[in-house]
C-alpha cells in the first residue's frame, strides 16, 4: 500500500499466474504451455524480422497477420480483432461490451482472470454453478443478464460444451455480447467460429500461446460481427496503438501458415491426454472428461495439495487451487511422452 497510489491500484486484486520458478529445472505441467517447440517456420520468419527494421514502429492494424487468419478461417478481414495475448484481447472486450449494469455470467469454477477483470472495470458479475460433475448447466445463462463469457473447453476442468450447447446459449441471448473463450478448442472440440454469421452478438476469442507453442509470443485475436471488431478496436485504439511487436506478426502469420505442424503436434497432446487418463484412471485417480491439453484430477485417499507438493519434491509442477469445490483436485498440463511418463512414475511412488 502506498498513498500514492489511485483508489484504482488499491483496489484492484491481481491474476496470479503460475508459477515459473527458476531454482532448478523442473518438468512444468502448471501452466498449459506446449510442450513442443513453435514451429521451425515460426523462428526463421521472427529471425528475418530481427533487423534494422525494429527501428520502425509495426503496422497499427497487423493487416497481413488478419489477412493469414481471414484466409485460414475462411472469414472476413475486418471480423477479426488482434491483441498482446488473448488476455488482453478479453481485458479490451469486457471494456467495450459489458457495462450494461446487468451482471455479466460466468461459471463459479472458470478462468480465475474473469472476476480480476469485472473488479478492474467494475462491473457487476454473478457467478454460474457448475453443476455437481463440473458440467456447464447450460439452462443457467438463460437469466437476464449483461453479457455472458463462457471458456470452452472449460478451465481448469477441461469440460466441453457441445456447438447445439453453445447455440442453445445464443438462441436465448441477443440483447448483449455473447464471448465464447476458446483458448482450448484446437485439442478435440468444435470452435464456436461457425456460428458467427448467424449471431452478430457472438465473439469468439483464440490464442497462439496454447495450440500454437507461442505462449512467449503474446498473440491472441477475437473473431465475430465487424460492429463488435469496431468496437474493439475504438478501445484498443484509445489505449495502445501498437499492441503486437513486428517479431509477434511475423511469428504469428508463419505459425498459422504451417498448418501440417500444427496438425502433428495438437493430434500429440490429444493422444497423450488420451493415454495418461487411462493409466490415471487404472491407478484409481478420478479424471474428468478434457478435450484441453490438461486433466484435472482427483484422488480418492491421497489429498490433492500432499500431491502438489511431493510431487513438487519429485520437480514436478503441477497447478493446484486452493479455492471452494476444487480443493482436491490438480490441474496436469499434457506434456511430451517422456515428461508424462515422468509424471506417471512419481503418482505411482507418492500414491503407494
Ligand atoms: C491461457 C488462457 C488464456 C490466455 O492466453 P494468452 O496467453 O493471454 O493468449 C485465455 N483464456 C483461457 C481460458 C486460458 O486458459
Amino acid at each position: 500500500m502506498s498513498k500514492y497510489w489511485s483508489k484504482l491500484a488499491a483496489g484492484v486484486d491481481p491474476y496470479v499466474p503460475g508459477e515459473q520458478p527458476k531454482d532448478k529445472k523442473y518438468i512444468k505441467l502448471n501452466t498449459n504451455e506446449n510442450p513442443y517447440p513453435p514451429s521451425p517456420r515460426v523462428l526463421e520468419a521472427i529471425k528475418t524480422v530481427a533487423n534494422e527494421s525494429l527501428k520502425l514502429y509495426p503496422d497499427p492494424n497487423g493487416d497481413e497477420l488478419k489477412r493469414t487468419l481471414a484466409e485460414y478461417f475462411g472469414l472476413k478481414k475486418d471480423r477479426i480483432f488482434l491483441g498482446n495475448g488473448s488476455d488482453e484481447v478479453l481485458a479490451f472486450s469486457f471494456m467495450t461490451f459489458f457495462d450494461s449494469g446487468f451482471p455479466i455470467l460466468f461459471p463459479d469454477i472458470t478462468y480465475s482472470f474473469y472476476p480480476v477483470y469485472a473488479n478492474l472495470f467494475k462491473i457487476n458479475y454473478e457467478l454460474i454453478p457448475l453443476n455437481d460433475d463440473f458440467a456447464i448447466p447450460v439452462d443457467q445463462f438463460f437469466k437476464p443478464n449483461g453479457g455472458i463469457i463462457i471458456p470452452n473447453p472449460n478451465a481448469p476442468t477441461g469440460e466441453y460444451l457441445t456447438l447445439e450447447a453453445i447455440e442453445e446459449i445464443l438462441l436465448h441471448n441477443n440483447e448483449h455480447v455473447v464471448i465464447i473463450d476458446e483458448a482450448y478448442i484446437d485439442f478435440g472440440g468444435e470452435s464456436a467460429r461457425k456460428l458467427i454469421d448467424k449471431y452478430p452478438n457472438l465473439l469468439v476469442v483464440h490464442t497462439l500461446s496454447k495450440s500454437r507453442s507461442l505462449a512467449g509470443l503474446r498473440v491472441g485475436f477475437a473473431m465475430g460481427h465487424e460492429d463488435l471488431i469496431e468496437g474493439l478496436n475504438r478501445v484498443k485504439n484509445s489505449f495502445n496503438s501498437y499492441t503486437l511487436d513486428r517479431l509477434a506478426l511475423a511469428g504469428a502469420v508463419e505459425a498459422i501458415k504451417d498448418e501440417a505442424y500444427f496438425q502433428v503436434t495438437s493430434k500429440k497432446i490429444s493422444q497423450t491426454r488420451e493415454r495418461v487418463t487411462q493409466d490415471l484412471q487404472i491407478m484409481g485417480f478420478k479424471v474428468l472428461p478434457s478435450k484441453a491439453n490438461f486433466i484435472f484430477i482427483s484422488h480418492p485417499s491421497v489429498k490433492a495439495e500432499e500431491l502438489f507438493l511431493k510431487l513438487k519434491e519429485e520437480s514436478i509442477l503441477v497447478r493446484y487451487f486452493k479455492k471452494p469445490r476444487i480443493d482436491n483436485f490438480l490441474r496436469v498440463s499434457i506434456g511430451s511422452d517422456d515428461e508424462m511418463d515422468n509424471f506417471l512414475k512419481a503418482i505411482c511412488k507418492i500414491i503407494a
